[in-house]
């Protein structure tokens, strides 16, 4: 069934491009999440896409302890479809006047595949459109403050497992050297890690070569025998065949939609090896953007706010091990008991 509260699904009168607004959630205020602008190999696939992350954003704004509810949008190319660069502001246009319809339920940001400038153009056409470019006074790229929050989720999960948060001469792996792996690599090797790191675009390897790091290809990668595995690069790695072939003790990194479904996460603790959950882990995006954008905090103010998940990640796993549940079961209770409590006020109130 449908958990959603309103999904909207159109062709994009410009652009002509499947446009999709998926709102999960506005319970603890409103949705928001970014635009993501991805090659489907059809719409059900787009459609998909846009539930799942939707609700992950639910679960991640009510972990972080924002008064924000969960959202997402979906841009969908075709695997043919060449976007040239008036097809792509049609395409902005076309998602600001999605977004507006939604009369502020929903504020859109960018994600993987739009930048903030792709913002600016749906503000042309709507309010609810974040994360401007900073010369615009928003809150800009937010790679930088999501892997702040990786880097301090590992030091949790390092923590949960060795005892120590220490990450000097311990053997890390991290697939996906993009805006928030890179910048997550830069920080542990800077504090001492053993890194080994992987990505299918084979220009990364400089960056590898620069920290000393070692460069393995993607397969290997999932089976390196590690303490430590960061997935920094898109969803779904975490199968039923990967997490029996995985020879690490840990896994935390920011890569959305990590298990490709939730039994994976039985299958992960059935084989011992602690999984942070996602969207907790990189929850920095969001944190910032929401302390600058929405309550005009300073840069460096916002920042500091992201430290917030060591607390909100030491939570999961606290209650997972209180309650023998896997990290990804004590997730949603957490993030369930916040909505529910949220959805009394509402009710007490109206
Ligand atoms: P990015 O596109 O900048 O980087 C992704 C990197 O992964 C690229 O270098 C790409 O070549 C590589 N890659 C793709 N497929 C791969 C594969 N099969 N094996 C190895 N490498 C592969 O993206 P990003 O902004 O760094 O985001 C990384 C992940 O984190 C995504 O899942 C994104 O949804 C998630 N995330 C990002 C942010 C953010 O602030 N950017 C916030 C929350 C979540």
């Amino acid at each position: 069934m449908l958990e959603h509260e309103r999904v909207a699904i159109a062709l994009g009168e410009r652009s002509a491009l499947l446009v999709i607004v998926a709102v999960h959630s506005t319970v603890l205020g409103q949705a928001v999440g970014g635009c993501r602008l991805w090659r489907y190999r059809d719409w059900r696939e787009a459609l998909e896409d846009a539930l799942r992350l939707s609700e992950a954003m639910t679960l991640k704004c009510a972990l972080a302890g924002l008064p924000l509810g969960g959202g997402k949008s979906v841009i969908a190319l075709a695997p043919d479809c060449e976007l040239t660069a008036e097809r792509r502001r049609a395409a902005m246009l076309d998602l600001g006047d999605a977004v507006d319809a939604f009369g502020g339920s929903y504020g859109v940001g960018e994600d993987v595949g739009t930048t903030a400038e792709d913002m600016l153009i749906a503000r042309e056409r709507t309010r609810y459109a974040y994360c401007l470019p900073e010369s615009q006074g928003g809150a800009g790229e937010p790679s930088e403050p999501t892997a702040e929050g990786v880097r301090a989720a590992i030091g949790v999960t390092l923590e949960q497992v060795f005892g120590t948060a220490a990450v000097a001469s311990r053997r890390i792996t991290i697939i996906g050297l993009g805006q928030v792996g890179s910048r997550v690599a830069r920080r542990l090797a800077a504090d001492g890690a053993e890194l080994l790191v992987a990505d299918i675009d084979l220009s990364k390897r400089r960056l590898a070569d620069e920290l000393g790091a070692t460069w393995i290809d993607p397969e290997s990668a999932l089976r390196a025998e590690v303490d430590l595995l960061v997935p920094a690069a898109l969803g779904g790695v975490l199968t039923a065949a990967s997490v029996a072939t995985l020879r690490c003790a840990a896994i935390a990194g920011p890569a959305n939609n990590q298990l490709a479904d939730d039994r994976v996460a039985d299958a992960l603790h059935g084989r011992g090896i602690l999984w942070a959950p996602d969207f907790v882990v990189n929850a920095g995006g969001v944190i910032y953007g929401s302390a600058m954008e929405f309550e005009g905090c300073s840069r460096a103010d916002a920042l500091a706010r992201v430290g917030a998940i060591a607390g909100s990640l030491g939570a999961v796993f606290s209650a997972a091990q209180q309650h023998s549940t896997t990290p990804l079961a004590a997730a949603r209770r957490v993030a369930g008991e916040r909505l529910r409590a949220a959805d009394r006020r509402r009710a007490d109130a109206a």
